[in-house]
């Protein structure tokens, strides 16, 4: 028997608003006994639910079981800010559309595949459209250099074929009820969800039919006879078959290592204000969803239920070779919150934050998935890039018709990519990263 240490078991910082107000559909249970099924999934995020779904849809009859270290809600999947794009956005580039227009439709149509197999999971689960909003977004700008990306931007895809349009600054205005944007690009096949919502709906929909252990991480994974056995903290399940969606944390579990960037982005969501008086003068319509013009600026959405607004901000990017960062850093990541809230919304000034929060994104130094069998019954639909609602989603639908067998064209051409390439070793990797992230901050000026 081969048994494998995991290294490191996932932790959070804050408690993501997303979290805070949203409501859970279905207890919590822990794995406490010795359990076999015939597929095992570890990780309840986007890949790893999404995986569960495919493989219901392929293997119906089978038994497959899920466990997470945390709470469905709780991780990353849970605390993001909603985006889920169909156009291209490399966050490795302040360009969003860096690739060439072969490369850029495929893209999209993958994007597609899995916004359309999100939407559908939607449905059967009976997602309500404060959670699941088919609403399009805007690439906001305000710089004159924001400005060109967007126009840059929008020739890529007028050469694509796509629809877009522009909007100016009193469009902007009327809209947010900002003076802060020069203008904005729309393109509508965006859905936003309400991630924590989406992902606990997910989960409560795929429990009908299959086991979801939570609060139940897994320590080590052995291997005897064709057959893996994860051992957690209070039980065990053996299965010959298993799906990695852990993201990141692939390396912890042996794979991948030195190859994967552990990005930090940080978040932070207003109290409540309300949405008839201050909420219209000061912020426009009831909901509205902005990604920055350049990739590393703000992206700021409003949303509104019951006749309370809150925004929700995030900006700024760490590297960290560790799972948490110091209060102190989440201190300043608020207060950087603070000054870019209090410049778009001046009105807003005495609105207070009510959550803050950290979460850990996992990008590869060629933009490439941490993707595919990793050793008999062992898949991984790992690395999303820093885009995983849709992404992971991606990843999961793939390693369960790749681990099912299931040929089909959209599979062979997820799966012609390079490997993630090696990253430098510590601690040039952290200098040299944290400095090009920190330099196109500053580059991306007014946009954060
Ligand atoms: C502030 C912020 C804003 C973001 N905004 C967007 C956005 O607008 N659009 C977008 O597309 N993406 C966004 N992202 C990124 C997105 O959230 C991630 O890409 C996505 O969550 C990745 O999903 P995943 O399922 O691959 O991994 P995760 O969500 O990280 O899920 C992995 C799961 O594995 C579990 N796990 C790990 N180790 C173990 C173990 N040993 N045992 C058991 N379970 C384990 C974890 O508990 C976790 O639940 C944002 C992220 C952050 C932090």
């Amino acid at each position: 028997m081969i048994t494998k240490s995991v290294r490191r078991l996932p932790a959070e910082n804050g408690i993501s608003g997303w979290e805070a107000i949203s409501q859970r559909p279905f207890p919590v249970r822990s794995l406490e006994s010795n359990v076999t099924a015939d597929w095992l999934i570890i990780g309840a995020g986007f890949a790893g639910l999404s995986a569960a779904r495919r493989l219901q849809q392929l293997r119906p009859d089978d038994k497959i079981v899920m466990l997470d270290a945390s709470e469905i809600g709780k991780g990353t999947s849970g605390r993001n800010s909603g985006f889920m794009i169909d156009v291209p956005h490399n966050l490795s580039s302040s360009e969003y559309s860096s690739g060439g227009l072969d490369a850029t439709r495929l893209e999209m149509a993958q994007n597609r595949a899995a916004i359309a197999f999100a939407r559908e999971a939607a449905d059967e689960y009976g997602m309500s459209a404060e959670t699941v909003d088919p609403a399009g977004k805007i690439n906001a700008a305000a710089t004159a250099r924001g400005m060109k990306l967007n126009i840059s931007f929008g020739q890529s895809l007028k050469g694509a074929g796509e629809k877009h349009s522009f909007l100016d600054a009193s469009e902007m205005r009327k809209l947010t009820g900002s003076d802060y944007y020069l203008g904005g690009l729309y393109t509508p096949g965006a859905v936003l969800i309400q991630p924590a919502n989406y992902v606990r709906e997910f989960a409560a929909g795929l429990s009908r039919k299959i086991d979801i252990f939570e609060r139940s991480p897994v320590t080590a994974l052995a291997r005897d006879k064709g057959t893996w056995t994860a051992i957690s903290t209070r039980g065990k399940v053996n299965a010959p078959n298993v799906i990695l969606g852990v993201n990141g944390h692939i390396d912890d579990f042996g794979h991948f290592r030195g190859r994967l960037m552990h990005i930090f982005a940080y978040a932070s969501m207003t109290a409540a204000f309300s949405a008839e008086d201050l909420g219209r003068k000061v912020s426009g319509r009831d909901r509205w969803a902005l990604l920055p013009a350049d990739a590393m600026g703000a992206t700021v959405r409003k949303i509104t239920s019951g006749g309370r607004s809150r925004i929700v901000i995030r900006t700024k990017y760490t590297y960290e070779t560790t799972i948490t960062v110091s209060n102190r850093r989440m201190a300043k990541m608020a207060e950087e919150h603070r000054s870019s809230l209090d410049a778009r919304f001046p009105g807003l000034k005495h609105i207070p934050f009510e959550h803050s929060w950290a979460g850990r994104l996992c990008l590869s130094r060629n933009h490439v998935p941490a993707f595919g069998a990793l050793d008999e019954g062992l898949y991984s639909a790992c690395c999303e890039n820093g885009l995983g609602t849709v992404k992971s989603t991606l990843a999961g639908m793939m390693a369960a018709e790749l681990a099912t067998g299931t040929a089909s064209e959209q599979l062979e051409q997820y799966m012609d990519h390079a490997a993630p390439s090696r990253l430098p070793p510590e601690p040039f990797a952290w200098l040299g990263i944290n400095s090009v992230i920190r330099l196109q901050e500053l580059r991306a000026g007014r946009e954060g």
